[in-house]
Parts: structure tokens; C-alpha cells; sequence
């Protein structure tokens, strides 16, 4: 039982082959036709040899038929030339031949064994209604004819009486003889076509496939690392496309490799600047042997600043983890945004004040929308926290809020140094910023937007800058209403 399961496992794993498939369709292709050719070839040929010795047969007793009534040999069987013809045939055909007349009795028998006795079988009886009757037994080999010894009437249509029967049984040896010939050379052809039919499909399976041979072959090689290159084999369209997929795959994880290798050195670097910082602070107040409360103060005001960027560069780098982590992952509920920009509003603006930038909330409608409030709240903090910081003394933030059926917007706008326009796009990368001396001296870290952009993203929305150098920038968020995973 367990050797059964086995076996069939065993045979379905072959199967799933393409080779093998590819192999054994051909080979059915090749054979199965042959045989049915050769079955159906040889029936026809029994059929048409076996009319052809009926028809004959059957005009050769026709003949026979009436020499019996013009030698009358009903009568009298004594004919030499009858008695001749009948025996001549008989050999002719290898059968036997008998003459029954109309007393049902058997005058003449070409094996000699029955004459003079009665047969009244139901072919004969019919026969002597004047039909002809022809009856052919494949299985042992002959053709039974009963014929009706009648005159040749003038008239056509009109009967004459039938006056007795000539019944024969002769043999189809010969044509099966040509048929086991000819089988036996048919099935020798067989063999010689299916040799050659399992050869050539055993080549061309293994040559149709060489290609995917090859395309597994470079894929392992890049596995391996011997190549950087993208792969090419072009010999199927389908290998081209697998392949082309494959250099897709390959370029996205290339860049994603790129990125990360980027990212962490980044991190390093952003991490080493304060550590720097601080031991430079801690060094110099170390050398100083006899330094002053004041200058101890002033340094340790300095360290604790460097600790608290540490800090934020860390924060920042753990809500970005953690949204691409989570990614997906939403706590949903439905907000008022509304309320959730005045309350943002009112934390960022003493930071404004320090700077005395104006900061107006603009809602045009009372708007609640399907979101994530706490990842939209942080979303929305970094962008109106920029405005703010990249703004000028006495400048002016305005937030606006909007809604149609679908989705809610929120622009901010500011009246800022602004951003170069060839800097829209990297501007959402970590770790970017426009001016790094004066992103760091007030306090940025460069994931604030990248942090706001997955947050848009995963709620299915989209965020688009425009800016006007030295005058401001607009941030323009797009979010649905409603979440749809
Ligand atoms: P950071 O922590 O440095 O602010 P962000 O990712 O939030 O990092 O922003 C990236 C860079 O984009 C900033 O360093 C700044 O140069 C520029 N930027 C962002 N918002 C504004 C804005 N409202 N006005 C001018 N420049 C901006």
C-alpha cells in the first residue's frame, strides 16, 4: 500500500516535467495515429477483398446456375461437363458446392458426402422463395451463399419458378493470409516509427528547453554573485519576458540595497555629529584646569542641547521604523479634523511666537474623515513645524483646511526662504535637507518629511510642493475620507 503512494508521488513528480510532458505528448502524437491508420486500413481492406470474392463468387454461380437448367441437370446429374465446371470451382475457391433440387434433396455434393439426403434449413427455404443469400463468418474463415437455380426470364419482372438451390460455403483463407502479411509489415513499420518517433522526441524536448536551461543557469549566477549584469536570453519571447521580469527584480533590489547602505551611514553620521560635538564640549572644559562656574555652565548648556538633537534624531529614526514595520498596519478611527488641526495649532504656536510668525487655522467646513489620528497628527505637525522653522522673523503661516466628496486637503503655507525647485523630490528622502548648516542650527533632523510622506501614503494619499524662493512654500496633503485597505 505505502510502496503504491509511493510510487504514484514518485510518478506525478515526473509528470510535472515540462521535458517529460513535452516528451510524451510527441510521443503520443507520433504512435497513437500509426496504429489507428493501421487498424482502420486493414478492416477496409477485409471488407473490400471479402466483397470483391462475393461478387465474383457469386457471378461465377450465377453462370452455373443456368447451365444447370440448359443441361438439366435437375433431372439428371449424369453431365460430364456440368459435373467438370461444378468440381473446378469448388477447387477454384476451395469449397464445396451442392445442388439441392425441388424436392429439398441433395443431388450433388462436391465432397460427395451428402448426396441424396434431405436439407431443409432456412436459407434454402428462402432461396427457393427466389432470394440470394450471402452470409460471411470472419471468425472461422468463410463465405456461405445460397443461390437460386431459376430460368432467365424474357420479361423483365417476372418470376419464374425456382426449381432448386445451389448452395456453397467457400474459404477466405487466402484474403486472411494477405491480411496477416500485410499486419505483420504494418506492426515491423510500427516499431521501426516509433524507435525513430522516441528518438527525434527525446532530442527535441531536450533542445525546446535548453533555453529555460539557460535562463535558471543566469539566475543562479547572479545568485552566486559571478555577474552584475542584467541577464539576456533572448532566444524565446518567453524566456525574454522571465528574464526581463528578472532584470526588473534585480534593478528594485539593487536600488533598495543602495538605499539601505545610504540610510545606514547616514545614520551613523547624523548619530556621530552630536557624540562629536560633545566630546569637543567635555575635552576643552577638561583641559582647563582651573575653569570658571560660568564657562562649566555654558558647556554643559551646550552638551545638554547636543544630547537633546541625539535625542530627536533617535525619536525621529524610531516613528520611522516603526511606520515601515507597520506598514499597513493603520489604528483607523473616525476624526474630526477639525479639531485635530486646532489642537496641533495651538502646541506649535508659542514656538511661533518665539519668532513672531502669525499662524492662522482657514477651515472652509467642518470635515471628519477615516484615518489614523495619531500617525495624520505627526504627519501634519512636521509640516506645519517647517513652515515655522524655515519661515522669517515676523513671517506668517496659514493652514487651510478643505473637503470635497471624496477626500480632505490640507495646504500650508508659509512665507519662507522657500525651496529650489530642482530640490521637490529629494527633499522627502531622510536625512535630506536643502541647507544642512541651517537645518541644523534649528534643530532638523531631515526625516521629518520622509515621515510624513509614508504617513500620506499608507492612508492613500498624496502630498505636492510648490515654492517660490525667498518668498514661501505651499504643502498641498490629499487624504479619502473614507479608508479603503
Ligand atoms: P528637517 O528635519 O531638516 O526639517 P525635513 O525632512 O522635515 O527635515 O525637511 C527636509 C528639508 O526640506 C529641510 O531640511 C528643508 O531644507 C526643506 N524644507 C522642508 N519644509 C520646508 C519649508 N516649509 N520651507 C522651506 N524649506 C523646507
Amino acid at each position: 500500500m505505502w510502496k503504491r503512494v509511493k510510487d504514484r508521488i514518485a510518478r506525478l513528480s515526473l509528470l510535472r516535467s515540462l521535458r517529460v510532458r513535452i516528451f510524451l505528448l510527441l510521443v503520443i502524437m507520433g504512435i497513437i495515429p500509426g496504429i489507428v491508420i493501421r487498424v482502420v486500413l486493414l478492416h477496409n481492406y477485409e471488407e473490400r477483398a471479402v466483397n470483391v470474392r462475393i461478387s465474383e463468387v457469386s457471378n461465377q454461380f450465377k453462370i452455373i446456375a443456368n447451365h444447370l437448367i440448359h443441361y438439366n441437370y435437375l433431372q439428371d446429374t449424369s453431365s460430364e461437363v456440368i459435373n467438370a465446371e461444378l468440381d473446378q470451382i469448388a477447387t477454384l475457391y476451395d469449397g464445396r458446392v451442392l445442388i439441392i433440387n425441388n424436392s429439398f434433396r441433395v443431388i450433388k455434393d462436391t465432397y460427395g458426402i451428402s448426396e441424396g439426403k434431405t436439407i431443409i434449413s432456412e436459407e434454402v427455404m428462402r432461396c427457393f422463395k427466389g432470394e440470394n443469400i450471402t452470409y460471411y463468418d470472419s471468425e472461422e474463415g468463410f463465405i456461405e451463399m445460397a443461390i437460386p437455380i431459376q430460368r432467365v426470364s424474357q420479361e423483365k419482372g417476372a418470376d419464374m419458378p425456382v426449381q432448386g438451390v445451389l448452395l456453397s460455403s467457400i474459404s477466405t483463407d487466402t484474403i486472411e493470409l494477405t491480411i496477416n502479411i500485410l499486419e505483420k509489415k504494418a506492426f515491423l513499420l510500427e516499431v521501426v516509427m516509433a524507435l525513430l518517433i522516441l528518438a527525434t522526441s527525446s532530442a527535441v524536448s531536450y533542445f525546446l528547453l535548453v533555453p529555460f536551461h539557460k535562463v535558471t543557469r543566469a539566475i543562479s549566477e547572479v545568485k552566486e554573485g559571478y555577474t552584475d549584469d542584467a541577464l539576456s536570453v533572448p532566444d524565446y519571447e518567453e524566456t525574454e519576458h522571465i528574464v526581463d521580469a528578472f532584470n526588473q527584480v534585480l534593478v528594485r533590489l539593487r536600488t533598495l540595497d543602495q538605499s539601505r547602505q545610504e540610510f545606514v551611514s547616514n545614520v551613523s553620521h547624523e548619530l556621530k555629529t552630536p557624540l562629536a560635538s560633545m566630546k569637543v564640549l567635555a575635552d576643552s572644559l577638561l583641559m582647563q584646569e582651573d575653569a570658571s562656574l560660568e564657562l562649566y555652565q555654558e558647556f554643559m548648556t551646550d552638551i545638554a542641547e547636543e544630547i537633546e538633537r541625539e535625542n530627536k534624531i533617535i525619536n525621529d529614526l524610531l516613528s520611522l521604523v516603526k511606520l515601515d514595520k507597520t506598514n499597513g498596519e493603520l489604528n483607523i478611527s473616525t476624526v474630526d479634523i477639525n479639531e485635530l488641526l486646532e489642537l496641533l495649532m495651538k502646541r506649535l504656536r508659542p514656538i511661533a511666537q518665539k519668532q513672531n510668525i502669525e499662524v492662522v487655522l482657514e477651515s472652509n467646513r467642518p470635515v471628519t474623515a477615516e484615518v489614523d489620528e495619531v500617525k495624520i497628527t505627526l504627519a501634519l505637525t512636521n509640516l506645519v513645524e517647517n513652515a515655522i522653522k524655515y519661515n522669517r522673523q515676523n513671517g506668517w503661516v496659514r493652514v487651510t483646511l478643505d473637503a470635497d466628496h471624496q477626500f480632505f486637503s490640507v495646504s500650508v503655507e508659509d512665507s519662507g526662504v522657500g525651496i529650489p525647485e530642482s530640490e521637490y523630490e529629494q527633499i522627502y528622502e531622510r536625512f535630506y535637507r536643502v541647507d544642512k548648516s541651517h537645518s541644523r542650527e534649528i534643530g532638523g533632523t531631515g526625516l521629518g518629511l520622509a515621515i510624513t510622506r509614508n504617513v500620506i501614503l499608507m492612508h492613500r494619499g498624496s502630498i505636492q510642493v510648490s515654492s517660490v524662493e525667498q518668498e514661501g512654500t505651499t504643502f498641498l496633503v490629499k487624504i479619502p475620507l473614507t479608508y479603503s485597505k
